[in-house]
C-alpha cells in the first residue's frame, strides 16, 4: 500500500497512531547555544523535524544510557521491563541497520538480554529514506541502502512538500486506509534522482571485512590515526552500534539497586584490572580495539557483518576531527600493500 500526504497533514495521522503507541520522533532541542536534533517522545506533532539525520541515534530506547535493572533484597532480584507499545518515527536506514547489528549480540548469543528483547518486541519503527547524503555518512559504502530497509512495517520518503508511506504491515493498514494513494512511478522517479546524488558523492571504501585480524592488529598506522585522540568516548556514546556497559550497585537504606550504564572502550580505565595492570595502556591501543571490534572481531563472530552502520556520527561529534573514513582508507591501503607483499606483487 503506497500513500502520500502533505507534510502539514502529518499531525492528523499521528493523532490516530497516538491512541495505540507512544510516539518517539526527531525534534530540535536547544542546549545553550547549541541546537541538536534528538529523538524524544512527542505530543505536539508540529515539533517533529525530519530535515536531517538526528544527532543522536534511537539506541537509548532499546539500551538506555542508565538503566535500573532491579533491586536486590535478601538475595532476591526483581527485574523490571518496560511493556508500553512504542512507535519510533522517521528512523533512517543506518539506524535501522544498527538495531539489526545489535540483535544477535543481545538475542542470539549464549544468553538473551530480556530488557533489550522486551523493548524490541514492544517497538515498531517507521523508516525514512535520505533524499541526500548526510554530512559525514557513508552507508552505501557498507552496502546499506539509504532509500530502503528490510523487515520494516512502514518506510517513508520526504520529497520536501509531501510524505510518502510505503505500508508493508497489514496490521497498520487501518491507519492509512483513508489517505490518498501515491503514484508508484512518480516515487520511483524521485528515488532514482536521490540515488544519483548518492552515486555522485560516493566515498568508495573497499576495506576487506572482516579485517585480517593479525595483519591489522600489528599494523603500524594505529599511532598515527589516534595521535590526537583525547579518550573522551564521545564517538562510542553517539554510535548506534556501540554497546559496552558496566554495572554498579547503589545502596538505599535496606535495599540495593542494580544499575547498568553505558561504558566505553575509549576510556583509559575501561580495561584496568584490580591489580593495577592495564592491557590497553595507550590511546592508540584503545582506538585499535574500537576499530578492530567493529571491522574484525564482530564480523568474525556475526556472519561477516561489521558493527558499524556508517552513520558518520563518530566523525561529526569527535572534538578533534578524527575521521573513521580516513582510518578505513588507511587500513585499506595497508592491508592491500600487505596482500601485495604476501602474493609477491
Ligand atoms: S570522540 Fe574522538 S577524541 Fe573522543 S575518544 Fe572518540 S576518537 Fe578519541
Ligand atoms: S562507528 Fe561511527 S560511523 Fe560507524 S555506526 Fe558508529 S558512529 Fe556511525
Amino acid at each position: 500500500m503506497l500513500k502520500v500526504i502533505g507534510k502539514n497533514e502529518l499531525g492528523k495521522l499521528l493523532e490516530k497512531l497516538n491512541d495505540k503507541f507512544r510516539i518517539i520522533a526527531p525534534v530540535i532541542r536547544q542546549y545553550g547555544k547549541k541546537e541538536r536534533v534528538e529523538y524524544h517522545q512527542v505530543e505536539d506533532f508540529d515539533e517533529i523535524f525530519l530535515d536531517r539525520q538526528p544527532d543522536t541515534p534511537p539506541k537509548k530506547f532499546f539500551l538506555p544510557q542508565n538503566e535500573r535493572l532491579g533491586e536486590e533484597k535478601s538475595g532476591e532480584q526483581v527485574f523490571e521491563t518496560g511493556d508500553r507499545k512504542t512507535l519510533i518515527f522517521g528512523v533512517r536506514s543506518c539506524d535501522l541497520k544498527a538495531i539489526d547489528i545489535l540483535k544477535p549480540v543481545f538475542l542470539d548469543n549464549d544468553f538473551t538480554d530480556t530488557y533489550f528483547e522486551k523493548r524490541l518486541e514492544n517497538t515498531v519503527m517507521f523508516g525514512l529514506g535520505c533524499s541526500k547524503r548526510q554530512e559525514n555518512c557513508f552507508c552505501d559504502s557498507l552496502g546499506i541502502d539509504p532509500l530502503d530497509a528490510e523487515n520494516i512495517p512502514v518506510y517513508m520518503y520526504d520529497d520536501g512538500e509531501r510524505l510518502w508511506f510505503d505500508v508493508r504491515a497489514g496490521e497498520l493498514e487501518e491507519f492509512f486506509a483513508d489517505l490518498p494513494d501515491g503514484n508508484s512511478e512518480e516515487l520511483e522517479r524521485l528515488k532514482k534522482d536521490w540515488q544519483s546524488g548518492f552515486e555522485d558523492t560516493k566515498i568508495g571504501i573497499e576495506v576487506p571485512i572482516p579485517f585480517p585480524e593479525l595483519v591489522a592488529f600489528n599494523a603500524p598506522f594505529w599511532k598515527e590515526v589516534a595521535a590526537n585522540c583525547l579518550g573522551c568516548g564521545v564517538c562510542t556514546y553517539y554510535c548506534p552500534t556501540c554497546f559496552c556497559f558496566g554495572f554498579f550497585w547503589e545502596k538505599r537504606e535496606e535495599e540495593i539497586d542494580k544499575w547498568r550504564t553505558w561504558d566505553s572502550c575509549m576510556f583509559p580505565l575501561f580495561t584496568k584490572h584490580g591489580s593495577g595492570h592495564n592491557p590497553r595502556e595507550t590511546q592508540d591501543q584503545r582506538t585499535r580495539q574500537r576499530i578492530m571490534h567493529k571491522f574484525s572481531y564482530h564480523p568474525h563472530n556475526f556472519e561477516g557483518v561489521p558493527a558499524c552502520s556508517a552513520c558518520g556520527r563518530c566523525i561529526s561529534q569527535c572534538p578533534v576531527n578524527i575521521d573513521l573514513r580516513v582510518i578505513l582508507k588507511t587500513a585499506e591501503k595497508h592491508l592491500k600493500d600487505e596482500e601485495g607483499v604476501k602474493s609477491g606483487g
